[in-house]
């Protein structure tokens, strides 16, 4: 058990590393399906989220975020999985409890955008609040010490989350992030619904969120200038950015706009693996957010533990996963172990 919540780790300074991003992971190694992107490997093979978890931690990160992304009313609908609502989000929570109880880090509970927000329904907001309120009554029964809100596009709907949170979040802290697509209104990057981002971002904060900022859809590249951004703004809530894991650029600065430097293609979402962050990416991702004093950092799609591992290093951790932390001095191109000036002289085998 910790006794150092959220807020007091945040209010003192501290940096808290989350590590996200179990959708994509769980994609790549074939045990969940992209497009509806549910997390039913949480019933059909906890043990590997329960691994996960453990990978996660072992490499940094402060937060066990319980895989409950997507595993939502409307999502579960989809796929006529409704039946395993409250089984896979309670199943979800409690591995996440247990694995953070086991490693002294702190479990989130984990709501996200609903994707049926809907303004012509005349019952959009009550649709919504039941869709957030039964994960959030679950997360809280769960012993969630905090609950995450993230990757809404339309900041209506992040409010709306946010005050389920607040109503029956039995005081648990809400962190809130939004995504931000490519929309512009009037010449200024924007939420879906039209708001200018540092305004929604001063939004959320005055309704409550403890921690605000951005995560997913953007690489660190992207990213890092909207949080400077949102930091100049005045926003005074702590803040946090957890990019996606691919090298988007000003002329593709989503994962949606990322193309194929082979074919021009765009990559999205099945072939994003071409534009993969590099360690140094991430690394410096990590500086640049200790230098603009944002504590909440994290990863999310495209995440894995050595990324994980290479941000808390980034901001002079040392978790347990940094004893198998690269030694070059081995190498057998680089090192003590040296067959390239024994054996290759010349080769130019490194170019
Ligand atoms: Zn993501």
């Amino acid at each position: 058990m910790t006794d150092r919540g959220l807020m007091q780790r945040l209010n003192d300074g501290e940096k808290v590393i989350v590590a996200e991003g179990y959708i994509f992971n769980f994609e790549r190694r074939c045990y969940i399906r992209a497009g509806p992107y549910v997390p039913t490997v949480v019933l059909e093979h906890p043990n590997l989220v329960k691994q996960l978890h453990e990978e996660f931690v072992r490499a940094g990160s402060d937060v066990v975020q319980a895989f409950t992304y997507y595993g939502n009313r409307a999502k579960l609908k989809l796929i006529d999985r409704l039946a395993d609502l409250e089984s896979m989000n309670r199943t979800a929570l409690r591995m996440a409890k247990d694995c953070a109880n086991n490693t002294g880090t702190l479990m989130a509970g984990d709501i996200c955008n609903t994707n049926t927000y809907d303004t012509s329904d005349p019952n959009n907001k009550e649709n919504m609040e039941a869709i957030f309120k039964e994960q959030v009554e679950w997360a809280v029964e769960e012993g969630a010490d905090f609950i995450v809100g993230e990757t809404f596009g339309i900041l209506d709907e992040a409010l709306i989350a946010l005050d389920v949170i607040k109503t029956y979040g039995k005081g648990a802290p809400a962190v809130i992030t939004m995504s931000t697509h490519n929309i512009f209104k009037n010449g200024v990057l924007s939420t879906v619904d039209g708001v200018e981002l540092t305004e929604a971002m001063k939004r959320l904060e005055s309704a409550g969120a403890d921690v605000v900022g951005l995560n997913c859809t953007r690489g660190p590249e992207t990213m890092i200038p909207l949080m400077e951004k949102i930091k100049k703004s005045g926003v005074k809530a702590h803040l946090a950015a957890l990019p996606i894991t691919y090298r988007t650029t000003e002329e593709e600065p989503t994962f949606h706009k990322l193309t194929d430097p082979k074919t021009g293609k765009i990559v999205f979402p099945l072939n994003l693996d071409c534009a993969l962050n590099s360690r140094e990416d991430i690394f410096e991702f990590g500086r640049r957010c200790d230098e603009l004093g944002i504590n909440y950092l994290g990863l999310c799609c495209g995440n894995s533990p050595h990324y994980t591992r290479t941000l808390a290093e980034s901001v002079g951790r040392k978790p347990p996963g940094s004893k198998f932390s690269p030694d070059l001095s081995f190498h057998c191109f680089y090192g003590i172990d040296d067959i390239v000036n024994k054996y290759l002289p010349t080769a130019n085998v490194l170019g």
